[in-house]
């Protein structure tokens, strides 16, 4: 009988308030020894008044980002263990950890959504979002940065910074969102302290602060040094079953080996100097009082001006352990609250346009059988409720949450209110998406948006709303579609609402159908992103689905200017619709990976031209733009410009809309067209006995090499390759290098195809037809 299982199933009244089954891991163990237990789990929630009401400066949201392997959910782990939420260790390797709970997740040991979990630790409320490493969804990094107020990097010490981090270190420095660094993987024997801080430094352009200096290498790895206190913390293992819970601190003093003793003062005296450097307050403190000796300057004085440093991101503190084999994590935790943001040490400005009023963001659906849409919420101001209507400005609806719950490591706790900085899950919002903002009502969105428009002065006149909302996230286009069938016809409506359910849930998910055929089409991210969404859709919808072959989802551009005009006269019933357009269309640039088509009316039309029939222009230039005139595939880096537009009274928008389609369809023609294609960045880590192979394949793939570098006995080669080349690239390179490889794709840009490439894909396509 495993300790989380009674916990989690447990569900009893203590005081006034329920204590609630958790979602995460009671789906995998159901037990009925349950009661006997339950004297414990007072214990567990320590004190309930401090479950409801932190106060808002021993808050801390931080996220963990990483690289995929480099040691994410077992320090996640390590750190609920040590702050008591779990009663024992969770393993990725065992694949029974809190935070990877999907049933996919477990299996495959990797992270994909983001899981908010709840803990304390030395009298600090820690909100942890576990956000994912693989390329295919940094959508879900994206989303949960805009949530945090401090992140923690983990990087695999053995390989500093690898593709994957670079790409979330720069979405987290878009956010402003301060950093403390975890070497983690001490333990092996290719761990290398300087290299990692160099790559810090060389690769992410951070300033790295380095706080503590290892004791031992490789196997030998038993602890760090803090350069702040000279306190040496070393984790003396045992027994066999050590979990590092308890570990020994005491002064460094002359009876440690020479070596230590000297690298430590100099580490110590160059991270005096450094942040002397970095902080104004630091050095003047230094210079008045400790000028003398800069070494005797108290190490409270030395973590205040670290923490200035990091939370101004002008520098970040990198730690170092080793999660596996329980070094380093607690020191990481105090890390966490001595250098990271509360909430109100971050300035939103919608805190201050909604003053009191409630003001939270949805950034994660999650649809749980029992219970309907679980929705969490960052609350940025006000109190949250439970039983009360709440008002969504994204959807412009009211609905009800029934239950607000914290998700504490592995069980939620319901709760009576909550209040601003914190993370909440609640119970009850149907149909809230991920993203929505969510306020009390709409009198105080109005009252918010008046505020923000005093602020902002007179000069800026911008919508209401946009203002009051919390800005989404920008959704990349997809790369891939498939099409995706039903068993049976029956299933058809099943499948529609599991559709409806995980494009709630992600956003990056789309679902179309597709005109012609009928078909249901999904769209994503990547391979693996499509993999996950048929698997869920099996296990969590108990649908078996076809899917269809996975397609790389094209772009087609024009090759050169053309103009046009074209005339509809068509007699509906009575009435007479008589409209003639005249426009042209021309290439631009098409560097962007963003939908990147433009709309322009000539002054004279922009003039003239009442609203409403603007819109229907509008519309059909739009409608042509998703369906190129070669394959059908979304257009990108096409400028249209609207030169004249004559109707004869009585003409309907719905005609002008068809007429202006007609008028681009022959406009493209006459442009001529060519295929662009995704193009990823590929960044591969491969021993050097296998380098030769993975070139030679990626010649094979129209692969450009950019670029190969040294990484101790590894290579590290980046590319670009067409996506189009890369389908189970993950398995051809684990047959090529006998798994001795790793590798990360992103999308780098959409390119035109060579003649000969185009010619090829089209003439497939029309052998498809
Ligand atoms: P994530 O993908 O970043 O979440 O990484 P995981 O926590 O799933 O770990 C990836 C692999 O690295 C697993 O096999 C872990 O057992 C292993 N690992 C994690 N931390 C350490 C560590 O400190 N030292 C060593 N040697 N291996 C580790
Ligand atoms: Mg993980």
């Amino acid at each position: 009988m495993r300790v989380q299982s009674f916990r989690t199933f447990g569900r009893m009244i203590w005081g006034r308030y329920f204590l609630t089954a958790g979602l995460q891991s009671c789906r995998c163990r159901v037990s009925c020894h349950v009661k006997r237990h339950f004297s414990f789990l007072p214990d567990d929630v320590k004190s309930l008044r401090a479950v409801v009401n932190p106060d808002i400066s021993k808050i801390r949201n931080i996220g963990i980002m990483a690289h995929i392997d480099a040691g994410k959910t077992t320090t996640t782990e390590r750190m609920l263990y040590y702050s008591g939420y779990t009663r024992a260790l969770g393993d990725v390797d065992d694949g029974d950890t809190v935070t990877d709970f999907m049933a996919q997740e477990r299996e495959r040991g990797i992270t994909i959504q983001s899981a908010a979990v709840t803990f304390d630790w030395k009298s600090h409320r820690i909100n942890l979002i576990d956000t994912p490493g693989h390329v295919d969804f940094t959508l879900e990094v994206e989303r949960a940065l805009r949530v945090l107020d401090g992140a923690v990097a983990v990087f695999d010490a053995s390989a500093g910074v690898e593709a994957q981090t670079l790409t979330v270190w720069r979405q987290a420095e878009k956010h402003h969102v301060p950093c403390v660094c975890f070497l983690n993987k001490m333990d092996k024997p290719a761990a290398n302290l300087s290299f990692s801080i160099e790559s810090i430094r060389q690769k992410l352009k951070a300033n790295p602060v380095l706080l503590q200096i290892p004791v031992g290498s490789g196997k030998n790895f038993t602890g760090v040094v803090d350069l702040l206190t000279n306190q040496k913390l070393i984790w003396k293992r045992r027994s066999m079953g050590d979990d590092g819970r308890t570990f020994e601190s005491k002064p460094l003093d002359q009876s440690d080996e020479p070596e230590l003793l000297q690298e430590v003062n100099e580490a110590r005296a160059a991270l005096i100097e450094q942040v002397a450097d970095l902080d104004d307050e630091f050095a003047e403190l230094l210079l008045t009082d400790f000028s003398d000796s800069f070494d005797a300057v108290p190490s409270v004085k030395l973590q205040e001006a670290v923490r200035r440093v990091t939370l101004a991101r002008k520098g970040v503190p990198v730690l170092c352990g080793s999660s596996l084999k329980n070094k380093g994590v607690q020191p990481l935790l105090d890390a966490i609250i001595a250098y990271l943001p509360a909430p109100n040490e971050r300035h939103h400005d919608l805190v201050r346009w909604y003053k009191d009023d409630l003001c939270a963001l949805a950034f994660k659906v999650l649809h749980d059988k029992q219970r309907g849409p679980l929705v969490f919420l960052r609350i940025y101001s006000g109190t949250l409720k439970p039983q009360t209507a709440v008002h969504n400005i994204n959807r412009n609806s009211t609905e009800r949450m029934s239950r607000l719950l914290v998700p504490f490591a592995d069980q939620h706790v319901e709760i009576p209110s909550m209040t601003a900085g914190n993370i909440a899950l609640t119970v009850g919002l149907k149909q809230t998406v991920t993203g929505d903002t969510i306020v009390s009502s709409k009198a105080s969105a109005a009252a918010a948006a008046r505020r923000a428009q005093n602020d902002n002065g007179m000069g800026k006149k911008r919508g209401e709303h946009a203002t009051v909302v919390l800005s989404g996230v920008e959704v990349p286009d997809p790369v891939f579609f498939c099409t995706i069938e039903p068993p049976t016809m029956a299933k058809q409506a099943d499948l529609d609402n599991a559709l409806n359910c995980l494009q709630r849930e992600d956003p990056s998910l789309k679902v179309r159908v597709d005109p012609d055929s009928g078909q249901t089409v999904l769209c994503g991210m990547g391979e693996l992103h499509i993999e996950i969404v048929h698997d869920r859709i099996r296990r969590e919808y108990g649908i078996e689905t076809h899917l269809g072959p996975l397609q790389v989802a094209y772009r087609e551009t024009v090759l050169h200017e053309a103009s046009t005009t074209d005339t509809l006269d068509r007699t509906v019933g009575e009435r007479r619709h008589v409209v003639t357009v005249e426009l042209a269309v021309r290439p631009v640039d098409i560097s962007s990976t963003v939908g990147s088509c433009e709309l322009a009316f000539t002054e004279k039309v922009g003039r003239q031209l009442p609203q409403e029939m603007k819109d229907a222009v509008e519309n059909g230039v739009h409608s042509s733009y998703l369906q190129g005139p070669l394959l059908g595939y979304p257009l990108q880096g096409v400028s249209t410009q609207i030169q004249s537009v004559n109707m004869e009274p009585g003409t309907s928008p719905a005609m002008v809309s068809a007429c202006v389609s007609r008028c681009m369809l022959k406009a493209l023609k006459l442009a001529g067209g060519k295929v662009l294609e995704p193009v990823m960045s590929l960044e591969v880590t491969v021993g050097e006995e296998h380098l030769s192979s993975v070139l030679g394949d990626l010649a094979q793939r129209r692969g450009t090499v950019r670029d190969i570098q040294s990484r101790h006995d590894d290579k590290v080669l980046l590319a670009t390759v067409p996506l189009a080349e890369m389908m189970g690239y993950s398995t051809i390179l684990r047959t090529l290098t006998s798994g001795n490889a790793t590798f990360s794709l992103e999308l780098d840009s959409y390119e035109a195809m060579n003649p000969q490439d185009q010619n090829t894909l089209l003439k497939r396509m029309a052998g498809l037809l």
